[in-house]
C-alpha cells in the first residue's frame, strides 16, 4: 500500500485547498479521493456541445471581500471580471433584485415611488442595505406598504419554493443575503473582488491539485479506502482486500452524519433538481439569472452565455432551471443547503463531538461542518484549518 501522510475525502473547494496547502507548503504526500467522476465538487464546470461553459451543479459566481482568499486563488487561475446581475419577474415586469430604487420605480406609480424612495432614504440613508425582515418592522405606513409589497411579491413564494416554509421560519441571515438596497446599484454582490476563473472552475481546481505529492482518485467511495473503528478510535486504510492501521490525518469533507450512518437521524438539507435546456437562439433572457418568485415550480433560470467572454459563436444558448426539493439521502439528490432546525443543530453537535474524539480526523467544509458557506467562505475556512493543522507538522 502506497503510504500517504494525509487522506482528503472530497475534491471540492475545501478538499482541494487543504490538499494543495499540505502538499505545496509542508511537502506531505496527500491522497485525495472523490466518489464523483470529477474534481471541483459543486463548482464543477465544463464546455457543452456549443462551447458554452455550464455549471453542472447550478450557477457559481465568485465574489469575496477577503483579500487573502483572492490572492490565494489568483495563483491558480487568471480571472475574467464578472459582476452578477439578477432580475425578478414581478407582476409581468422584470425588476432588479436585490430590490433597489429602480425596482421601486418599476413597480409603483411615479409619485408613490418618489415618496417611498424619499422615506427610505430619510429612514436608512443612501446606500443602506436593509434586510426585508427588518424593513417589515417599520411603522411608517408608506414603508410598511413597500415592505409588504416586496415581502409578498419577491420573498414569500420564492422562499416557500426554495425552503418549503415562510421567510420567518428560516434563519434571518438567509433572506438578509438579498437585502433591500437604498441605491441604484443593481449588482447582486457588492464585494470588491468579483470574477470568474478565466478557464473555468474545474481548470482552477486542476491547477491546485496538480502537485507532485498529490494523488487524486476519482469514482472512489470512502469505504473503498478507509474504515473507521469508532470504538477503539482507529482508522484503517483498505486497498485490494487488505487493511492496515492508518496513522496520518484524514480530512473529511463529506456529510458528517454519513460518518456514522446517520445513526442519530439524518441532517436535513434542501436539494435542487437542475433541468438544462438548449435553446435554438443566441440569447434567451436579458440577465444571467431571472428569478420567478410567483410563477412556475422553478425558482430561477440561469443562462450561461452571459458568463462568457468572448461570447461563444454558437447560435444556441444553454439555460438551467432550478427546481427545489427536500434532500432525500436514499436517492441521487445532492445535499445543497443545510436546513437549520434546533433538532438538526443538536444532531450536528452530537456528530461533531463524536468525530472530534478521533484525533486524526478533521471535518472540513459545508457538508462536514453543516454550514451555508459561500465559495470564498469555504476557501477561507480551509486556509484557516490548514494554518491550525500545520503546527502539528512543525
Ligand atoms: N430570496 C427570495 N427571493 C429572491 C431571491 C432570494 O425570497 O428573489 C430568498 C430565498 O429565501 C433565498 C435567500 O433569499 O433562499 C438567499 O438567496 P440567494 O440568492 O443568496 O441564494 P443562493 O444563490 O445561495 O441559492
Amino acid at each position: 500500500m502506497k503510504p500517504f501522510d494525509v487522506i482528503v475525502v472530497g475534491a471540492g473547494i475545501s478538499g482541494a485547498v487543504i490538499a494543495e496547502r499540505m502538499a505545496s507548503q509542508l511537502d506531505l504526500s496527500v491522497l485525495v479521493i472523490d466518489q464523483r467522476g470529477h474534481i471541483g465538487g459543486n463548482c464543477f464546470d465544463e464546455l457543452d456541445a456549443d462551447g458554452i461553459r455550464i455549471h453542472r451543479y447550478g450557477p457559481h459566481l465568485f465574489h469575496t471581500d477577503r483579500e487573502n482568499v483572492w490572492q490565494y486563488l489568483s495563483s491558480f487561475t487568471r480571472w475574467q471580471p464578472y459582476e452578477h446581475r439578477v432580475l425578478s419577474s414581478i407582476d409581468g415586469e422584470l425588476v432588479p433584485i436585490p430590490f433597489n430604487l429602480t425596482s421601486i420605480e418599476r413597480c409603483f406609480p411615479e409619485e408613490k415611488a418618489r415618496l417611498m424612495i424619499d422615506a427610505l432614504i430619510a429612514r436608512f440613508g443612501e446606500e443602506a442595505r436593509v434586510p426585508i425582515l427588518e424593513l417589515r418592522k417599520e411603522a411608517d405606513p408608506l414603508l410598511a406598504e413597500l415592505a409588504d409589497f416586496i415581502y409578498q411579491k419577491a420573498f414569500v413564494n420564492y422562499t416557500s419554493k426554495q425552503w418549503g416554509v415562510a421567510p420567518e421560519a428560516i434563519s434571518p441571515a438567509v433572506t438578509a443575503r438579498v437585502p433591500v438596497v437604498v441605491s441604484r446599484d443593481d449588482r447582486y454582490f457588492t464585494d470588491p473582488w468579483q470574477a470568474l476563473p478565466a478557464e473555468g472552475y474545474t481548470a482552477m481546481f486542476r491547477s491546485m491539485l496538480d502537485q507532485p505529492t498529490i494523488e487524486v482518485r476519482l469514482n472512489t467511495p470512502m469505504s473503498e479506502v478507509l474504515r473507521f473503528d469508532w470504538q477503539h478510535q482507529h482508522i484503517y486504510r483498505c486497498e485490494a482486500g487488505a487493511e492496515s492501521l492508518f496513522k496520518g490525518k484524514v480530512i473529511y469533507t463529506g456529510m458528517i452524519d454519513q460518518l456514522f450512518a446517520a445513526d442519530q437521524g439524518a441532517l436535513r438539507y434542501r436539494s435542487l433538481r437542475f433541468s438544462f435546456e438548449r435553446k435554438g437562439q443566441s440569447w434567451w433572457q436579458p440577465a444571467t439569472t431571472v428569478n420567478y418568485p410567483n410563477e412556475h415550480e422553478y425558482t430561477r433560470i440561469t443562462e450561461f452565455r452571459h458568463l462568457m467572454k468572448p461570447e461563444p459563436a454558437a447560435q444556441a444558448t444553454t439555460v438551467v432551471y432550478e427546481f427545489p426539493k427536500e434532500f432525500d439521502p436514499t436517492t441521487e439528490d445532492e445535499p445543497y443547503y443545510p436546513v437549520f432546525t434546533e433538532e438538526g443543530q443538536r444532531r450536528f453537535k452530537d456528530y461533531a463531538e463524536r468525530a472530534q474524539a478521533m484525533s486524526q480526523l478533521h471535518c472540513l467544509g459545508r457538508l462536514a461542518q453543516y454550514k451555508y458557506f459561500d465559495m470564498d467562505d469555504a476557501v477561507a475556512n480551509a486556509l484557516e484549518t490548514y494554518h491550525r493543522l500545520r503546527i502539528e507538522y512543525a
